[in-house]
Protein backbone atom coordinates (compact mmCIF):
# COMPACT_ATOMS: atom_id res chain seq x y z
CA UNK A 1 0.00 0.00 0.00
CA UNK A 2 1.07 3.80 -1.03
CA UNK A 3 1.37 6.12 2.32
CA UNK A 4 -1.30 7.99 1.02
CA UNK A 5 -3.55 4.62 0.87
CA UNK A 6 -2.92 3.69 4.42
CA UNK A 7 -3.29 6.93 5.92
CA UNK A 8 -6.71 7.12 5.14
CA UNK A 9 -7.35 3.49 5.11
CA UNK A 10 -6.87 4.15 9.27
CA UNK A 11 -8.93 7.34 9.33
CA UNK A 12 -11.50 5.45 7.49
CA UNK A 13 -11.20 2.33 10.06
CA UNK A 14 -11.53 5.73 12.71
CA UNK A 15 -14.05 6.98 11.62
CA UNK A 16 -16.00 3.76 10.62
CA UNK A 17 -15.26 2.97 14.68
CA UNK A 18 -17.02 6.57 15.48
CA UNK A 19 -20.23 5.68 13.52
CA UNK A 20 -19.68 2.31 15.05
CA UNK A 21 -20.10 3.65 18.55
CA UNK A 22 -22.54 6.38 17.73
CA UNK A 23 -25.08 3.98 16.41
CA UNK A 24 -24.12 1.45 19.21
CA UNK A 25 -25.06 4.42 21.81
CA UNK A 26 -28.27 5.63 20.25
CA UNK A 27 -29.13 1.63 19.55
CA UNK A 28 -29.35 2.04 16.63
CA UNK A 29 -28.02 -0.59 13.60
CA UNK A 30 -24.77 0.53 11.96
CA UNK A 31 -26.29 -0.36 8.40
CA UNK A 32 -28.57 2.65 9.48
CA UNK A 33 -26.29 5.18 8.73
CA UNK A 34 -24.59 5.24 5.35
CA UNK A 35 -21.01 7.34 5.15
CA UNK A 36 -20.12 9.81 2.48
CA UNK A 37 -16.93 10.73 1.85
CA UNK A 38 -16.39 14.52 1.07
CA UNK A 39 -13.60 14.77 -1.74
CA UNK A 40 -13.98 18.54 -2.38
CA UNK A 41 -10.47 19.65 -2.37
CA UNK A 42 -8.61 16.73 -2.85
CA UNK A 43 -7.70 14.82 -6.45
CA UNK A 44 -9.53 12.59 -8.12
CA UNK A 45 -6.53 9.54 -7.08
CA UNK A 46 -7.65 9.55 -3.44
CA UNK A 47 -11.33 9.08 -5.05
CA UNK A 48 -9.43 5.97 -6.74
CA UNK A 49 -8.23 4.51 -3.27
CA UNK A 50 -11.58 5.12 -1.57
CA UNK A 51 -13.15 3.38 -3.87
CA UNK A 52 -10.53 0.37 -3.67
CA UNK A 53 -11.18 0.89 0.13
CA UNK A 54 -15.28 0.21 -0.19
CA UNK A 55 -16.13 3.87 -0.10
CA UNK A 56 -19.40 3.77 -2.42
CA UNK A 57 -20.93 7.39 -2.38
CA UNK A 58 -18.58 10.66 -2.68
CA UNK A 59 -19.70 14.01 -2.35
CA UNK A 60 -18.50 17.82 -3.88
CA UNK A 61 -19.47 21.43 -3.03
CA UNK A 62 -17.91 22.93 -6.35
CA UNK A 63 -19.20 21.79 -10.27
CA UNK A 64 -15.75 23.04 -11.69
CA UNK A 65 -13.94 20.43 -9.42
CA UNK A 66 -16.03 17.72 -9.53
CA UNK A 67 -16.41 17.36 -12.98
CA UNK A 68 -12.74 16.99 -14.08
CA UNK A 69 -12.69 14.46 -11.28
CA UNK A 70 -16.13 13.05 -11.52
CA UNK A 71 -14.61 11.92 -15.64
CA UNK A 72 -11.68 10.57 -14.24
CA UNK A 73 -13.54 8.26 -12.10
CA UNK A 74 -16.19 7.49 -14.67
CA UNK A 75 -15.13 3.55 -14.01
CA UNK A 76 -15.40 3.54 -10.76
CA UNK A 77 -18.89 2.33 -8.78
CA UNK A 78 -19.60 5.58 -7.23
CA UNK A 79 -22.63 7.30 -6.18
CA UNK A 80 -21.71 10.85 -6.37
CA UNK A 81 -23.81 13.34 -4.33
CA UNK A 82 -23.65 17.24 -5.20
CA UNK A 83 -23.66 19.13 -1.58
CA UNK A 84 -23.00 22.58 -2.28
CA UNK A 85 -24.84 25.71 -3.68
CA UNK A 86 -25.53 25.50 -7.23
CA UNK A 87 -26.31 28.00 -9.71
CA UNK A 88 -28.69 27.12 -12.18
CA UNK A 89 -26.07 27.58 -14.55
CA UNK A 90 -24.06 24.71 -13.59
CA UNK A 91 -26.66 22.43 -13.65
CA UNK A 92 -26.47 20.79 -16.74
CA UNK A 93 -22.49 19.67 -16.23
CA UNK A 94 -23.70 18.29 -12.13
CA UNK A 95 -26.82 16.40 -13.54
CA UNK A 96 -23.96 14.92 -15.74
CA UNK A 97 -22.12 12.87 -13.10
CA UNK A 98 -24.55 13.65 -9.62
CA UNK A 99 -27.14 10.78 -8.87
CA UNK A 100 -28.14 12.73 -5.88
CA UNK A 101 -28.52 16.95 -5.30
CA UNK A 102 -28.24 17.66 -1.74
CA UNK A 103 -28.56 21.22 -1.85
CA UNK A 104 -31.69 21.59 -3.48
CA UNK A 105 -33.49 24.97 -1.69
CA UNK A 106 -35.56 27.25 -4.41
CA UNK A 107 -37.94 26.36 -6.74
CA UNK A 108 -36.03 27.98 -9.97
CA UNK A 109 -33.78 24.86 -9.20
CA UNK A 110 -35.86 22.41 -9.27
CA UNK A 111 -37.38 23.41 -12.43
CA UNK A 112 -33.94 23.30 -14.10
CA UNK A 113 -32.72 20.16 -12.63
CA UNK A 114 -35.80 18.78 -13.97
CA UNK A 115 -35.48 20.23 -17.66
CA UNK A 116 -31.54 18.68 -17.43
CA UNK A 117 -32.82 15.27 -15.97
CA UNK A 118 -35.08 15.24 -17.94
CA UNK A 119 -32.75 16.03 -21.40
CA UNK A 120 -30.01 13.72 -19.96
CA UNK A 121 -32.31 10.77 -19.48
CA UNK A 122 -31.20 10.86 -15.72
CA UNK A 123 -33.47 10.24 -12.69
CA UNK A 124 -31.63 12.85 -10.21
CA UNK A 125 -32.55 12.01 -6.33
CA UNK A 126 -32.97 15.51 -4.57
CA UNK A 127 -32.86 16.42 -0.71
CA UNK A 128 -34.07 19.62 0.27
CA UNK A 129 -31.26 21.76 1.96
CA UNK A 130 -32.75 23.21 4.96
CA UNK A 131 -31.58 26.58 6.86
CA UNK A 132 -32.00 26.30 10.77
CA UNK A 133 -30.55 29.66 10.66
CA UNK A 134 -32.58 31.38 7.43
CA UNK A 135 -32.92 34.96 8.06
CA UNK A 136 -35.43 37.11 6.46
CA UNK A 137 -35.55 36.08 3.13
CA UNK A 138 -36.68 32.26 4.29
CA UNK A 139 -32.32 31.45 3.16
CA UNK A 140 -29.70 30.78 4.92
CA UNK A 141 -26.47 32.18 4.25
CA UNK A 142 -24.86 28.66 3.22
CA UNK A 143 -27.61 27.82 1.19
CA UNK A 144 -31.05 26.06 2.32
CA UNK A 145 -34.85 27.32 3.08
CA UNK A 146 -35.78 28.00 5.89
CA UNK A 147 -38.60 24.90 7.52
CA UNK A 148 -41.64 26.71 6.58
CA UNK A 149 -40.04 26.55 2.52
CA UNK A 150 -39.69 22.88 2.54
CA UNK A 151 -43.35 21.59 1.96
CA UNK A 152 -44.18 23.89 -1.04
CA UNK A 153 -40.08 22.70 -1.97
CA UNK A 154 -41.00 18.94 -1.78
CA UNK A 155 -44.25 18.88 -3.76
CA UNK A 156 -42.32 20.29 -6.65
CA UNK A 157 -39.80 18.47 -6.26
CA UNK A 158 -42.17 14.82 -6.03
CA UNK A 159 -44.28 15.94 -9.05
CA UNK A 160 -41.24 17.38 -11.26
CA UNK A 161 -40.09 14.49 -14.14
CA UNK A 162 -36.34 13.21 -13.93
CA UNK A 163 -36.30 13.85 -10.14
CA UNK A 164 -36.91 11.96 -7.25
CA UNK A 165 -38.53 13.27 -3.40
CA UNK A 166 -35.11 11.71 -1.20
CA UNK A 167 -35.28 13.67 1.54
CA UNK A 168 -33.57 16.36 3.64
CA UNK A 169 -30.16 17.88 4.74
CA UNK A 170 -28.91 20.39 6.97
CA UNK A 171 -25.27 21.67 7.61
CA UNK A 172 -25.32 22.79 11.62
CA UNK A 173 -25.72 26.34 11.94
CA UNK A 174 -23.04 28.74 13.48
CA UNK A 175 -25.40 31.28 13.66
CA UNK A 176 -29.28 32.00 15.27
CA UNK A 177 -30.89 30.30 18.10
CA UNK A 178 -28.96 26.57 16.97
CA UNK A 179 -25.63 27.65 17.04
CA UNK A 180 -23.04 25.26 19.05
CA UNK A 181 -26.35 23.31 20.04
CA UNK A 182 -25.44 20.51 16.56
CA UNK A 183 -27.89 17.69 18.37
CA UNK A 184 -30.89 19.81 18.85
CA UNK A 185 -30.60 21.27 15.48
CA UNK A 186 -30.45 17.49 13.76
CA UNK A 187 -33.29 16.64 16.10
CA UNK A 188 -35.20 19.40 14.67
CA UNK A 189 -34.26 18.13 11.19
CA UNK A 190 -35.14 14.41 12.07
CA UNK A 191 -38.95 16.18 12.78
CA UNK A 192 -39.17 18.08 10.11
CA UNK A 193 -38.33 15.01 8.37
CA UNK A 194 -41.28 13.22 9.75
CA UNK A 195 -43.47 15.89 8.42
CA UNK A 196 -41.85 15.02 4.85
CA UNK A 197 -42.58 11.81 4.95
CA UNK A 198 -46.43 11.94 5.82
CA UNK A 199 -47.03 13.21 2.30
CA UNK A 200 -44.04 11.76 0.84
CA UNK A 201 -43.20 8.29 2.38
CA UNK A 202 -40.07 7.01 0.87
CA UNK A 203 -38.14 10.36 1.06
CA UNK A 204 -36.97 8.79 4.23
CA UNK A 205 -33.18 9.93 3.50
CA UNK A 206 -31.51 12.42 6.93
CA UNK A 207 -28.47 13.91 5.57
CA UNK A 208 -26.85 15.67 8.47
CA UNK A 209 -22.99 15.75 10.60
CA UNK A 210 -19.70 16.10 9.14
CA UNK A 211 -16.32 15.58 11.16
CA UNK A 212 -16.77 17.20 14.13
CA UNK A 213 -20.09 16.49 15.04
CA UNK A 214 -21.32 13.19 13.01
CA UNK A 215 -22.08 11.23 16.52
CA UNK A 216 -24.79 13.68 17.53
CA UNK A 217 -26.02 13.48 13.67
CA UNK A 218 -26.40 9.64 14.36
CA UNK A 219 -27.80 10.32 18.21
CA UNK A 220 -30.76 12.21 16.41
CA UNK A 221 -31.04 9.55 13.75
CA UNK A 222 -29.36 10.57 10.70
CA UNK A 223 -29.30 7.96 7.45
CA UNK A 224 -26.43 9.45 5.73
CA UNK A 225 -23.30 11.23 7.59
CA UNK A 226 -21.15 13.83 5.14
CA UNK A 227 -17.35 13.25 6.14
CA UNK A 228 -14.31 14.76 4.31
CA UNK A 229 -11.59 15.92 6.87
CA UNK A 230 -11.87 13.11 9.04
CA UNK A 231 -11.00 11.02 6.52
CA UNK A 232 -8.83 12.93 3.99
CA UNK A 233 -7.46 15.58 6.27
CA UNK A 234 -7.10 19.06 7.05
CA UNK A 235 -8.27 20.56 3.16
CA UNK A 236 -5.34 22.68 1.48
CA UNK A 237 -7.43 25.30 0.95
CA UNK A 238 -11.01 26.51 1.71
CA UNK A 239 -13.56 24.44 0.29
C1 LIG B 1 -17.20 20.17 3.34
C2 LIG B 1 -18.56 19.70 3.66
C3 LIG B 1 -18.75 18.60 4.51
C4 LIG B 1 -17.62 17.87 5.20
O1 LIG B 1 -17.05 18.66 6.21
P1 LIG B 1 -15.84 18.12 7.11
O2 LIG B 1 -15.84 19.03 8.26
O3 LIG B 1 -14.62 18.21 6.26
O4 LIG B 1 -16.15 16.72 7.48
C5 LIG B 1 -20.05 18.18 4.73
N1 LIG B 1 -21.10 18.80 4.15
C6 LIG B 1 -20.95 19.85 3.32
C7 LIG B 1 -22.16 20.48 2.73
C8 LIG B 1 -19.68 20.33 3.05
O5 LIG B 1 -19.54 21.39 2.24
Amino acid sequence: MTDRKQQISANLAQVEERIAAACRAAGRKREEVTLIVVTKTYPAGDVRILSELGVRDVAENRDQDAAPKAAACSDLPLTWHFVGQLQTNKVRSVVGYAGLVQSVDRSRLVTTLSREAVRAGREVGCLIQVALDAGEGGRGERGGVAPEGIEELGDLVANAPGLRLDGLMTVAPLTGEYAGRQQAAFERLMDLSTDLRRAHPAATMVSAGMSADLEQAVAAGATHVRVGTAVLGVRPRLG
